[in-house]
């Protein structure tokens, strides 16, 4: 049988926080792998995730947004990103226009400027076009483009699915022949309990106040089938007990975690429950705990202890 040829590449995602790079991981394929929020740099590990096309399949790096780093895990995420885009066949720039006044935000020049020596051909999506006026999406286009020779410079909303197919078909035409890295049907490299604990955390950032959520780690400490030959795919799902601890660094913080009479525990508990139980395809038994980790994201140890090791790097 003559085999078809076949174009894969890896392609990082990078950009400030916010501007919804999760949003259009999660648009293409179609499940929740990357967290959404709301609150900036939610996203710590680079999570891979996988679109497989007919002829196609491009290994997306989803890395957290590059900034200023204040603390060791700071550092950490922007020497991952950096990283990222050596590795990578094409770089998605993801950027949203700015308003009043128009102009390149800070955080923008100083990764155009960290973009300088990258060979990597990059895409420049201007993202959230549902909320910007034509002129004022014509300005920022015609801004960017002066900074450096984008590939390809590609307006579109993540949210609404406006111009995203545009861009897939952008880096589509760049990927070279290449082997299918993952099985077809598989759409992450991170394992569950790692997606699991980002739901919770995602949960938490949602229903916490503004001072907390940097401070905040999830931990699955157990995911167990109770099924008695868990790999049997023909079985009836059967109840995963899942277990996790949510780490903060002050007292008050956990206090407010718990809330009044275990309310907001409950409530982080209930949501995520049921975004776990999609993933897994199993109903679950979620059992909580909160405790204090103090100064955790300054701490080599801890940093290790919650995945974040350096020679990931
Ligand atoms: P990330 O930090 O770059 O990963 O950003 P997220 O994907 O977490 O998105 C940050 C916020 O922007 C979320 O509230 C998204 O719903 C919102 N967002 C993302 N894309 C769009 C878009 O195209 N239009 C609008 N209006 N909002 C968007
Ligand atoms: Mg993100």
């Amino acid at each position: 049988m003559k085999k078809e040829k076949f174009y894969s590449g890896f392609v990082t995602l990078i950009g400030r926080p916010n501007v919804g790079k999760s949003t259009l991981m999660n648009l293409f394929i179609g499940e929740k792998i990357s967290i959404v929020s709301n609150k900036p740099q939610t996203t710590r590990n680079k999570i891979r995730s996988i679109l497989t096309g007919e002829d196609y399949q491009i290994v997306f790096i989803d890395t957290p947004g590059i900034h200023r780093p204040t603390t060791k895990l700071g550092n950490f995420m922007v020497k991952s990103a950096q990283n990222a885009l050596n590795e990578a066949d094409a770089v998605i720039y993801m950027v949203e226009p700015q308003k009043n006044p128009q102009k390149i935000h800070e955080g923008d020049k100083a990764i155009i400027e960290s973009l300088v020596s990258v060979k990597t051909p990059v895409f420049l999506a201007i993202n959230k076009v549902d909320t910007v006026a034509k002129p004022d999406l014509l300005t920022a286009i015609d801004q960017y483009r002066q900074t450096r020779d984008f590939k390809d410079i590609i307006p579109l909303s993540a949210l609404t699915g406006e111009n995203t197919q545009a861009l897939l078909k952008s880096i589509r035409g760049v990927l070279e022949p290449g082997p299918m890295y993952f099985p077809e049907d598989q759409i992450t490299d991170q394992p569950e309990r790692q997606i699991a604990a980002e739901i919770i955390r995602e949960k938490a950032l949602t229903f916490l106040h503004e001072e907390i959520p940097h401070g905040l780690a999830v931990e699955i400490t157990k995911m167990k089938s109770r099924a008695e030959n868990p790999d049997d795919e023909n079985a009836e799902p059967s109840i995963v007990d899942v277990g996790a601890t949510i780490f903060c660094e002050r007292d008050s913080h956990k206090a407010i975690i718990i809330g009044k009479g275990g309310a907001m525990l409950k409530r982080i508990g209930q949501t995520a429950r049921r975004d776990i139980e999609n993933l897994l395809g199993s109903p679950i038994y979620l059992e909580t705990w909160v405790k204090v980790k103090k100064n955790w994201r300054d701490s080599d140890f801890l940093l290790k202890n919650f995945g974040y090791d350096g020679k990931e790097l």
